[in-house]
C-alpha cells in the first residue's frame, strides 16, 4: 500500500565519488530487525554477537552503537566496509521523508550532501516510493494515521 507523499518537485540527485559525509554528520544511524541480520551475515557474526557488539536496542528502534572517534563503526578506510547491506536509513539517504516532502529542507540539505541537484531529474514518483520505504522500514519514527502509538 503507498503512502502519503507530499513531494511537490522533481529533484535532482547524483552521489558524488569518494564522498563519505553522510556517514560523518552528527547523529545516529538506526536500523531494522532485517538490516541486522543482514549486516551479522556480511561479516560471519551470528545476529546475537552483531547485536551485542555493535547494536543498541530501544523499544521500537535499533541503532548503532557510536564508536568512540567518528559516528560509525563502518566507516573504514573512506567508504563503507558494509556497503552492500547498509541499514535502510544509508540506503535511502536523501529520499528521507522530511527532505522529499520538504523543498526548503531539501535544498537546505545541500551544505550536508553535495549529490543534491547534481545529476538526473528524479521524478517525484520515485522519489516518494523511496521516502515510502523509509516510512515502512522506521514506523516508530514515521507513524501514520490510525497506527497504534
Ligand atoms: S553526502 Fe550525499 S553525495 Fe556524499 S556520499 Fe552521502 S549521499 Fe553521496
Ligand atoms: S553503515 Fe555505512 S553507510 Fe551507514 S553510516 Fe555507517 S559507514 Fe555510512
Amino acid at each position: 500500500m503507498g503512502l502519503q507523499c507530499g513531494a511537490v518537485a522533481p529533484l535532482r540527485f547524483a552521489c558524488q565519488p569518494n564522498c563519505t559525509r553522510c556517514c560523518e554528520v552528527k547523529g545516529y544511524v538506526y536500523l531494522t530487525e532485517d538490516d541486522l541480520v543482514r549486516a551479522a551475515k556480511f561479516v560471519n557474526m551470528t545476529p546475537a554477537a552483531f547485536e551485542t557488539k555493535y547494536v543498541i536496542r530501544y523499544r521500537h528502534l535499533l541503532r548503532f552503537r557510536k564508536p568512540r572517534a567518528g559516528q560509525c563503526h563502518f566507516l573504514q578506510n573512506g567508504g563503507c566496509s558494509i556497503h552492500p547491506v547498509k541499514p535502510a536509513q544509508c540506503r535511502l539517504y536523501p529520499f528521507w521523508p522530511e527532505l522529499v516532502e520538504n523543498s526548503i529542507a531539501w535544498i537546505g540539505e545541500e551544505h550536508e550532501c553535495p549529490g543534491i541537484g547534481k545529476g538526473d531529474l528524479v521524478q517525484i514518483g520515485t522519489a516518494c516510493e523511496i521516502a515510502s520505504e523509509m516510512k515502512r522500514a522506521y514506523p516508530s519514527m514515521y507513524p501514520q494515521p490510525g497506527s497504534p502509538k
